[in-house]
């Protein structure tokens, strides 16, 4: 499932290609499912800048038009030269961009995506159900503080999941990030120390800044997510204890799994107390 890194990384990718001029649309009925909201056609618009916060791509297509979209599952946006044939590319975009003719393509093989073209308004009260971005400064000691006094006897990795409280950790990410702070992600918010919440914070800000840096994680060589030119990204190395056998930390301990929340959910039983 993408999450901030993996979204993070198509947007630069499609920065490259910018403006993009959308000169014809082609839509499978499919796509009803994933488009909820639809103020205007895109024909004839053109892409000028992309944003991103937590998992949500924004683009912006001038006079406050936007796309916002959520990857979902399995979602993801695909450039290429020729137009894309795969069975799961329910919106063809026919473009002109800064490289030439080019098609963009929303492909998503699970459609658990959801897409809102709309005004302002939308993009506001779209953007308004997602909490404080962990790659940006906002994000903090305190603001991490505040959400566990919050909710003090919740279990502190589902938590992390919930996109309005903190926008961008998906389940891997969630599992390192506990694993580089040390935190079991069984511990109830109420027990976890200061010191290990500004432990959880850098550990965050480093594993979300060095899977960008990676571009991502592709979990096999076939499937899963890959960047807007069809490439896998290579942050697998970079894990410690998600779909690991021995803890990388430690070196030598099995890294127990378990289900938490309906997810399967990885750590040390050493390193992490
Ligand atoms: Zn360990």
């Amino acid at each position: 499932m993408p999450e901030l890194p993996e979204v993070e990384t198509v947007r630069k990718g499609l920065s490259d290609f910018l403006p993009l001029k959308i000169n014809k649309v082609e839509r499978t009925p499919e796509l009803a499912s994933i488009l909820k909201t639809e103020e205007f056609s895109l024909k004839g618009l053109t892409i000028s800048s992309l944003e991103r916060k937590g998992k949500v791509l924004i683009f912006h297509l001038g006079d406050g038009k936007t796309v916002v979209s959520r990857f979902g599952m399995a979602g993801s946006w695909e450039v290429s030269e020729e137009k894309n044939k795969k069975k799961h590319n329910h919106l063809q975009l026919y473009c002109t961009s800064s490289q030439g003719k080019v098609f963009l393509s929303y492909v998503d093989a699970r459609r658990f995506g959801k897409m809102h073209i709309g005004y302002q308004e939308v993009t506001k009260r779209e953007l308004a159900k997602v909490g404080v971005d962990v790659t940006t400064e906002e994000f903090n000691e305190k603001i991490l503080r505040d959400i566990l006094k919050k909710y003090p006897d919740r279990q502190i990795k589902p938590l992390l999941l919930e996109q309005e409280k903190l926008a961008g950790i998906g389940n891997y990410l969630a599992c390192e990030i506990l694993a580089h702070c040390n935190v079991r992600p069984t511990r109830r918010c109420k027990t976890i120390t200061k010191e290990e919440t500004k432990k959880m914070v850098w550990a965050t800000k480093k594993v979300v800044s060095e899977s960008i840096e990676k571009n991502g994680l592709t979990f096999t060589k076939t499937t899963g997510y890959r960047d807007v030119l069809g490439n896998a990204g290579e942050f697998f190395d970079g894990l410690v204890v998600f779909r690991q056998k021995l803890c990388k930390l430690c070196g030598d301990v099995p890294v127990k799994k378990i289900v938490l929340a309906t997810r399967g959910t990885f750590y040390c039983p050493k390193c992490q107390k």
